[in-house]
């Protein structure tokens, strides 16, 4: 048996490198870019108007009357009669440069005709027949956007390793990316094995009871942001088990299976896995809950599928999933698998003295003088007690050997 930091480098060393592909950026959301980007264009693309307005020459506007005392932020009166000669709107330029004496009407995005320098917003103004009268003494060069005041064409905007957020999708966008580099989501499969289970819609009979682990790891494995692509339940049998792993491997690069990993006289997957050419990485981890857990690898003609066997019991399936799988799939899409993690007091002792690292379900209250959350260990922690995991925040991780004092600081990793 192998300790729990043993068995993360172990998978970390087998998970291959991320895969990528050009993908419609309509399709692209959440992904994370393969390569770098440059600007295909200056921003702004051209010189515009921040504002709805005139677009003037400065030097035509003269002022009326100045506070000297305040120059600075006083309001100065203006009164400048120009005449309205021309229109430039968001898509369509003003046939005519600025003249001297002239105003030419302009909106916000819309092109800073020649000639014109400043833009006197419409509130500043105001419009009789085809002139305006210039209320407000302008600063000069005011709202005008000049061209590539933002950056530059070639100027990196989009760098690798980044995810595309609705903002990057956005600029992506503005620079005509309709197809982007990113790193695929791995396509995985699940599959749970056991004769005593039925689905969510049947009625357990005896001793049966209803399949938790595929709602649970499909919630999962689509919250991870993975594609989940082949789903099927197994019996108790090497025949089952080996024919429904065989279709699994084949359609994916990354297999989840439940249950049936363990020393009983009913759990095939890893003698299935090993009849499919698997290599067993590792079994069984010193860690509670998820002792029974199982780690292979299979590469058929350059191509690898990773294969998780996670115990069935559903409170080790998830705390497996999440401690495992999740940062595995979150690194072969190119991302970096940080924790959320939050400093806690612990409420009550804790100490380890069984000899397995153990992932302690913690609920999570507001401390009445500690500025910190204070952890509570939930009472009922048995690895088939779903309200381990339904109730908690998060779990502390409790090496072997460890003793934690109630009043300590402890790091507490989030589940959500
Ligand atoms: P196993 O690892 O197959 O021995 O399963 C351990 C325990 O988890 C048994 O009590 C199973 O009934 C239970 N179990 C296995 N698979 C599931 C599942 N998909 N949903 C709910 N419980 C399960
Ligand atoms: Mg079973």
């Amino acid at each position: 048996m192998i300790s729990v930091h043993e068995a993360t480098a172990l998978i970390q060393q087998h998970t291959p490198t991320p895969q990528s592909a050009a993908r419609d950026l309509s399709k692209a959301a959440g992904l994370v870019l393969a390569r770098d980007y440059n600007a295909s264009e200056d921003s702004p693309r051209f010189t515009n108007s921040a504002m709805d307005g005139f677009a003037v020459r400065f030097a035509d506007i003269k002022f009326t009357d100045i506070q000297f005392a305040d120059i600075q932020f006083a309001d100065i009166q203006a009164d400048t009669r120009l005449r309205i000669t021309d229109e430039s709107s968001a898509g369509t330029e003003a046939q005519s440069a600025l003249a001297s004496g002239a105003a030419i009407r302009i909106s916000t995005g819309a092109l800073v005709p020649s000639g014109a320098d400043t833009v006197v917003p419409v509130e500043d103004c105001s419009v009789g027949g085809d002139t305006v009268n210039i209320g407000k003494f302008p600063k000069q060069g005011q709202f005008v956007r000049k061209q590539a005041s933002e950056y530059a064409a070639g100027t990196p905007i989009l760098r690798k390793s980044e995810t595309l957020t609705p903002a990057r999708i956005a600029l992506a966008a503005q620079h005509g990316l309709a197809r982007v580099d990113v790193f695929t989501p791995p396509p995985v499969a699940l599959l749970s094995t056991g004769n005593e289970l039925v689905n969510v819609d049947e009625t357990p009979i005896g001793t049966q009871i209803r399949n938790a682990n595929v709602p649970m790891l499909t919630a999962a494995i689509r919250q991870a942001g993975a594609n989940l692509v082949f789903t099927a339940h197994a019996q108790d049998s090497f025949e089952h088990v080996r024919a429904a792993l065989d279709k699994a491997t084949a359609m994916a690069d990354v297999v989840v299976t439940t249950g049936g990993a363990s020393v009983g006289e009913h759990d095939f997957i890893k003698q299935a896995a090993q009849a499919l050419g698997f290599e067993t990485i590792f079994w069984r981890v010193r860690q509670k809950p998820g002792k029974p857990m199982f780690f292979a690898k299979r590469t058929v003609e350059g191509r690898t599928t990773l294969l998780f066997g996670l115990p069935g019991n559903p409170v080790s399936t998830l705390m497996t999933f999440l401690y495992y799988v999740q940062p595995t799939l979150t690194r072969m899409m190119g991302k970096s698998a940080i924790e959320r993690s939050a400093q806690a007091t612990l409420s009550a002792d804790l100490a380890n003295m069984h000899g397995r690292a153990e992932f302690v379900r913690v609920r999570l209250e507001k401390g009445d003088e500690d500025p910190l959350p204070i952890a509570v260990p939930l009472p009922k922690q048995d690895s088939n007690m779903l309200t381990s995991m339904t109730e908690a925040d998060g779990f502390v991780f409790l090496d072997v050997d460890a003793e934690v004092q109630a009043g300590s600081g402890v790091r507490v990793i989030l589940f959500s």
